[in-house]
């Protein structure tokens, strides 16, 4: 970096681009720490934006409310990648320290050059992409190897949770299952055989300095992220060094400021697959918040202000739990009722984190439940009778 700018100290304005539930957490550990937060979301009712000093209700790329924002930020970030890439190129051309920067995060929005990304490095992280194949075109369709099937057809913007894409089994399936998604820009991966998920959080900071978090097992229900576990349960430490090595190279690679998660899948076969990044903190990272020196929230306010990043030392075993909007609905998806809570918060490890959203809807986060515990195994039963609790 050319000039070498100081770090900004409690007391001052931090700004974040999204009001939503990462918005908010990063909000609370900026505010812990005696900053003030400046959120913007076109949402009235987000759930960063009720708790932040000052709240800017406006479009992403509203140039009015963006001015507003640097005048007040010296440092912005995102909690989102779909934040168009000029409301960030805006804010930095407005004198704010942005980061990560909008090259960084547009990899991250497009499947397309996430992959192109993944596969460029490869020789350097020793870990690549599923094999893939782009259609952008009808007649890409008829140039795809056939040993990309069954493949997962993906979009390659917008999709998150599992949403936008199709399992297609042979080729004679993908011009129909191209056309269901409305022929938009799609990158068509091999289906992996897949042995456990896993994923791997960085951070780095102005300095250059680059921290790992130990590594976490996602297990996934309906393409939504159930519970991430720490220490990895079935992840050998080879493969473990091999995966935070990666996602070091890959952070380094793009000049990346702040704190960034890599997904992984692990083979039937031991092989390792790079899946996707996220510009940002991340649900399979929420578990660092109770469990860690430093939780991501907090690495994510340090890396903007330009301050040393903290440990990432695990203090205990962990297993996270999602709560979704489900939880409030009975089988029958009929009325809608708290869950309870008071069997969960009698359970002395377990930590609760609940976003503020009024509104519990099938699959929406609602929130999430840390459980610690003495040993990995302990974490996981505490995780267990928990989510039993709530049914
Ligand atoms: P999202 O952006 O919705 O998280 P992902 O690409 O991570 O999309 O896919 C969601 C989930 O689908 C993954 O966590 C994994 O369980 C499964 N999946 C995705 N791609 C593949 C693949 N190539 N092979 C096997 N399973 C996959
Ligand atoms: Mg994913």
């Amino acid at each position: 970096m050319a000039e070498h700018l100081e770090p900004i100290l409690p007391g001052s304005y931090l700004g974040i681009l999204g009001g939503g539930q990462l918005g908010r957490m990063f909000t609370q550990a900026a505010q812990a720490m005696g900053y003030k937060v400046c959120v913007l979301d076109p949402d009235p009712d987000s759930p960063a934006g009720s708790l932040a000093e000052k709240f800017i209700k406006a479009d992403y790329t509203d140039s009015v409310a963006l001015k507003q924002m640097a005048a007040l930020c010296q440092s912005v970030s995102t909690e989102f990648e779909n934040v168009p890439a000029q409301a960030l190129d805006a804010l930095e051309a407005l004198g704010a320290f942005v980061a990560p920067r909008s090259s960084c995060v547009s990899i991250a929005q497009n499947r397309v050059a996430e992959k192109k990304f993944l596969a460029a490095w490869k020789a350097e992280t020793n870990i690549g992409p599923a094999p893939y194949a782009v259609i952008e075109h009808d007649a890409d369709i008829a140039h795809v190897p056939n040993d990309l099937f069954p493949g997962i057809l993906k979009t390659a913007r917008m999709g998150y949770d599992g949403k936008g894409q199709i399992t297609v089994y042979e080729l004679t399936e993908l011009a129909a299952a191209w056309a269901e998604l409305g022929k938009v820009p799609c990158v068509l991966e091999k289906r992996m055989d897949l042995d456990f998920e896993v994923s791997a959080l960085v951070v780095r900071g102005y300095d250059d300095a680059v921290v790992a978090y130990p590594v976490s097992q996602n297990i996934h229900r309906d393409g939504i992220l159930h519970t991430s576990t720490v220490p990895a349960p079935s992840l050998k430490p080879a493969q473990e060094k091999k995966i935070i090595e990666a996602a070091k190279a890959l952070i380094r690679k793009i000049d990346y400021v702040g704190v960034l998660c890599v997904e992984f899948f692990v083979l039937k076969n031991g092989d390792i697959v790079a899946n996707e990044i996220a510009p940002r903190p991340h649900n399979s990272g929420h578990y660092t918040m109770d469990a860690c020196v430093t939780g991501q929230f907090e690495q994510q306010v340090r890396s903007m202000a330009r301050l040393p990043l903290g440990d990432t030392r695990l203090l205990a075993p962990v297993s996270m739990l999602n709560l979704l909007g489900d939880l409030w609905f009975d089988d029958n998806l009929s009325t809608s009722q708290e869950p309870a809570w008071n069997q969960v918060l009698s359970h002395p490890d377990a930590k609760l984190h609940l976003y503020g959203k009024s509104d519990p809807r099938i699959g929406r986060k609602m929130g999430h439940i840390n459980c610690l515990g003495e040993s990995l195994n302990q974490a996981r039963q505490n995780c267990a009778a928990v989510a039993v609790e709530l049914g």
